[in-house]
């Protein structure tokens, strides 16, 4: 009903309302306005490769300053996002920035990195969404193969013809598939060979305490392992130690990403690194 009311609608809040449905209404009336109020910004997290700690990719991780709520984490507002549609829109604002991005620090520093950018349900099934990344590639002249794609296993049960379209079409121009958050989802593993994925992100849950936990570094190590029998790439998500990366290491993990190495970077910082770098 609130909904229907439309711009004019008028919201009673009463005691017994929720905290959350009242916070998901509020960043719904200000995610609106965010685009347009240039309110979003990206950070970047660069993924390390896990023998040589060299610089592989970078995630894009949006941000938002809200001019009427302030800080709102990711966490909290893309999930109304994705609830309203909103999530369509922002989506591919995130892509051609990502893109346009990337493409900059390639020029200015003479170094080739990849990007990953994380990708709703709803806006991979959305029919403008081929469209849209063939768009940002082109505007940023950015190549296929430095754009990756994060997707998470809530995608791959939705609706497994129109995702496999989708996903074959993208692999088909060269762009790549991770699987973001691995073993928080469904479990279901039959899926993992019936869609091209390249690269498989241990969820964090997994590295948190590994050092502690015998059991989770046995299922780290058989993740592993799995990925690599079905040809795919693994990246730790969350690392904040040496001794697991130690640990990641010997299990066979191709890549990292955490704390340890890198807090997500402005894009200023990431072009200093890079430049500060010898050319390989
Ligand atoms: P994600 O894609 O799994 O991103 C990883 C999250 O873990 C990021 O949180 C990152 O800042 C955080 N992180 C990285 N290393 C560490 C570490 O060592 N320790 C800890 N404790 N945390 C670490 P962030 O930026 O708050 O993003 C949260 C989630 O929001 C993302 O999880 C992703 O699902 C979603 N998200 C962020 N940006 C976008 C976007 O542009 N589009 C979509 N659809 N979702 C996004
Ligand atoms: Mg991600
Ligand atoms: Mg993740
Ligand atoms: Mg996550």
């Amino acid at each position: 009903a609130a909904k229907a009311s439309g711009r004019h609608r008028i919201v009673l809040f009463d005691e017994s309302m929720d905290t959350r449905v009242r916070d998901a209404i509020l960043i719904d009336e200000a995610l609106r306005t965010a685009i347009g109020a240039n309110e979003f910004r990206l950070v970047f997290q660069p993924i390390v490769d896990a023998h040589s700690g060299e610089w592989v990719k970078a995630e894009a991780l949006i941000r938002w300053n809200s001019g009427r709520l302030g800080v709102v984490q990711p966490d909290r507002f893309i999930p109304v996002a994705e609830e309203n549609g909103m999530i369509v829109e922002i989506g591919n604002w995130v892509l051609i920035e990502a893109c346009r991005t990337v493409r900059s620090w390639i020029d200015a520093s003479g170094r080739e990195l990849k990007v990953a950018v994380n990708v709703s349900a709803l806006q991979l099934l959305d029919r403008r969404f081929l469209d849209n990344v063939d768009s940002a590639l082109k505007a940023s002249s950015l190549p296929p193969r430095l754009l990756e794609l994060e997707i998470t296993e809530r995608v791959l049960i939705d609706d497994e013809n129109a995702v496999s379209t989708v996903i074959a079409a993208l692999k088909a121009r060269g762009i790549s598939f991770a699987l973001d958050d691995f073993g928080t989802g469904y479990s279901a593993l039959s899926y993992l060979h019936r869609f091209p994925l390249d690269t498989l992100k241990i969820d964090r849950g997994f590295i948190f305490s590994l050092e502690q936990s015998p059991s989770r570094q046995a299922l780290v190590r058989s993740i592993v392992a799995m990925a690599g029998a079905l040809s795919m790439k693994t990246v730790a998500e969350g690392v904040e130690t040496e001794a697991q990366a130690g640990l990641l290491r010997e299990a066979g993990c191709s890549y990292m990403q955490g704390y340890l190495y890198a807090k997500p970077l402005e894009r200023s910082a990431i072009l200093a690194a890079l430049s500060a770098e010898r050319p390989a």
